[in-house]
Order: C-alpha cells, then sequence, then structure tokens
C-alpha cells in the first residue's frame, strides 16, 4: 500500500498528466518536479502529441511525428495514408479516374463510389458530346447539300426562264417575250400619254451571205449585228429578233425623230464595220423602219394596238428597201390607215 504521502505524489502527478492531455493550455511542471528528466520528456513528447494532433486536425500534414514507438508509428502510417489520400484527391481532381482508397473503410467506400461515378458521368458526357458533334455536322452537312440543290434548282429555273425568253443565237429576247413587255410599255404610254417609239431593222442582201459564205457564216453576221445594236442601245430600249435577218426595239420615252437619230447612228457603225468571211473582208448594210404612231386609246385591245404600231414601222422598213436600203425612214401619219 502506497503511503500517504506517495499517494499524494501519485495523485498530483496524474492531475499534472490529465492537465497537459486535458486543458487548452498545458501546464509547465511544478518547481518541485523540474528536475526530474523523464517528468520533463513525458511532458514535452505529450505536448508535443498535442500539436501533432492539432496541426494534423487542422489539415497541416507537415509537422514530423513527434516520438517513436507504437503510438509514434500509428500516427506516422496515419500521416502517411492521409498525404497518400491528399495526393489521390488531386490525381482525381487532375482527371485521373483509376484512384482508390483502401485504407479508411467506409469513407473509403464512398471515394471509391464517387470516382467511378464521375469515371462513368464524364465517359458519359464525352459520348454525348461525341454524339451530338456528329449530329451537328451531319445536320450542317445535310443543311449545305440543301443549299446547294436549292441555289442549283434556282439557277435552271433561271436557266429555263432564259431560254424561254431569248433567241438561243443571239441571246437577244426572243419575238414571243418583246410582245409580252411591249404590250406593257403600250399601256404605259397611254396611260401617262409618254412617247413611245418601235424601229424594226433587217440586214440587206442577207441571203449572199449565206448563198456566198455558208450558213454559219451568216450566223455569225447575225450575232455581229445583235452585238453593235444591243450595245448602242439604252437599258431601258427593248431589243429582240423579231425573225430571220430582221430585229426590233422599243424604244420607251423616245419620240420618232430621237430614234431616228439612233438608227442613223447604228445604221452607220453597221457599214463601217469589216466581217472576217473565209479570210475575206466584207460589209453589210441594215435597212431601218421607224415610228412612234400608235393608236392612243386604252380602249383598244393591247394587241391589235401594237400589231398596227409594229406594221407602220415595217412600212417604214419596207420603204428604206425601195429606197435602194442602208437607209433609216420614219413612218408619217399621212399614210396611216387609223385615226390615232
Ligand atoms: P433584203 O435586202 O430584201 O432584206 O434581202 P435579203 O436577202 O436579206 O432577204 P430575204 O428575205 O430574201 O432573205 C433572208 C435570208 O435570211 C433567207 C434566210 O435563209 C436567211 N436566214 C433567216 N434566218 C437565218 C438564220 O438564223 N441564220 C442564217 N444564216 N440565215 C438566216
Ligand atoms: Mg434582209
Ligand atoms: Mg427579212
Amino acid at each position: 500500500m502506497p503511503s500517504e504521502n506517495e499517494h499524494d505524489i501519485a495523485h498530483e502527478l496524474a492531475k499534472l498528466l490529465l492537465d497537459i492531455i486535458m486543458l487548452t493550455d498545458p501546464p509547465d511542471l511544478p518547481a518541485c518536479y523540474a528536475s526530474i528528466d523523464s517528468l520533463q520528456t513525458l511532458r514535452a513528447n505529450l505536448v508535443s502529441l498535442r500539436d501533432f494532433l492539432f496541426a494534423a486536425s487542422n489539415g497541416d500534414l507537415s509537422k514530423s511525428v513527434p516520438f517513436k514507438g507504437f503510438i509514434g508509428g500509428t500516427l506516422k502510417s496515419l500521416q502517411a495514408n492521409l498525404r497518400h489520400l491528399t495526393w489521390q484527391t488531386e490525381m482525381v481532381a487532375s482527371g485521373d479516374f483509376t484512384q482508390r482508397v483502401e485504407f479508411m473503410g467506409k469513407f473509403s467506400h464512398s471515394f471509391n463510389a464517387m470516382v467511378e461515378k464521375l469515371d462513368l458521368t464524364l465517359k458519359e458526357l464525352v459520348r454525348k458530346e461525341t454524339e451530338s458533334r456528329q449530329t451537328n455536322e451531319e445536320l450542317l452537312k445535310e443543311i449545305s447539300i440543301r443549299k446547294q440543290t436549292e441555289a442549283a434548282l434556282r439557277e435552271s429555273k433561271e436557266q429555263l426562264r432564259l431560254l424561254a425568253i431569248t433567241d438561243s443565237l443571239t441571246g437577244l429576247y426572243n419575238r414571243r417575250y418583246f410582245f409580252e413587255l411591249a404590250e406593257i410599255e403600250i399601256s404605259k404610254s397611254i396611260r401617262y400619254s409618254h412617247p413611245l417609239s418601235v424601229m424594226m431593222f433587217d440586214i440587206d442582201f442577207f441571203k449572199r451571205i449565206n448563198d456566198t459564205f455558208g450558213h454559219t457564216a451568216g450566223d455569225m453576221a447575225l450575232k455581229t449585228i445583235a452585238e453593235i445594236t444591243s450595245r448602242m442601245l439604252r437599258k431601258s430600249d427593248i431589243l429582240a429578233r423579231y425573225g430571220g435577218e430582221e430585229f426590233i426595239v422599243l424604244l420607251p420615252e423616245t419620240s420618232a425623230s430621237e430614234a431616228s437619230a439612233t438608227a442613223e447612228r447604228m445604221r452607220k457603225q453597221i457599214e463601217n464595220t469589216t466581217l472576217e468571211m473565209e479570210k475575206r473582208q466584207i460589209t453589210v448594210t441594215v435597212s431601218f423602219g421607224i415610228s412612234d404612231f400608235f393608236r392612243k386609246k386604252n380602249s383598244e385591245a393591247q394587241e391589235i394596238i401594237l400589231s398596227e404600231f409594229i406594221s407602220t414601222a415595217d412600212q417604214a422598213l419596207y420603204a428604206s428597201k425601195n429606197a435602194g436600203r442602208n437607209k433609216v425612214t420614219v413612218y408619217t401619219a399621212e399614210e396611216a390607215q387609223f385615226s390615232v
């Protein structure tokens, strides 16, 4: 049995050790025990242990384990495992989903499940993204094909429309389309009392060109005449191939005398143009007939007004031919077979 004194000392030491463990600020050894080394070492170890645990509980794993032995070894192992766990978490954060924790029981289980779930979710995301990118690419391809088809369709529609309204040899409007446009111009001219002229021109002795140089050479001459005349007319003028080697022009906002001046310039230009046929240089001439004489009453059918109008220009053209060709003749009202 310890003596009463020994009992008191043991009690005092035990309380001191408990205070070192329990209190926020660990007490120093009382002066009477300060000289006992083992007590000093025990106190220092307990304080170091406190510091280590405090740091670890705040996430600081950098402190070295304070002492050797069973507790020291266990703490070292815990510290190593926690460091490894930190590293593994960093690896997961950087995208390595192969990391698995093995030392922490239920936590390991949850951690591993979380990493697996992350892995699967990410793979699923990547799969969906690839899928949607593919769908997007396919859609874009489809849109581009559709656009191309639409453009081709528009183009072929436009080509068809042009084919329907143009003369294939000269590229000028054909007779049918001329009538369509001319009827609109006639009714505008009547409604607003604006001048309107019609000009017809026909290549002189064209048959001779065909007979001398062949049909292909004749075609070339037709194209040249079409090019020269279309260049010399206004954008608002409507030039068409009327038939064979005969052309027609409707000149809105133009009187017969103005149209006659234009025709004269065209006549001269053609006369002064040399065409090369089978290495021979030839010239052609053209006869013109002009009129601004038509019935200015909208009550009459446009078709009739137009055909009478063209007929007056045709009569003037006939007069040019009769007068020796390569001439411009303007139709005069005295010859009119109808009243305006
Ligand atoms: P004129 O001075 O009286 O107008 O005499 P011309 O020889 O020009 O007139 P005619 O009506 O006797 O002959 C016209 C010729 O134009 C006959 C026809 O074979 C030719 N012709 C009509 N269309 C075409 C064509 O598209 N190409 C070619 N090369 N010739 C054509
Ligand atoms: Mg002719
Ligand atoms: Mg003719």
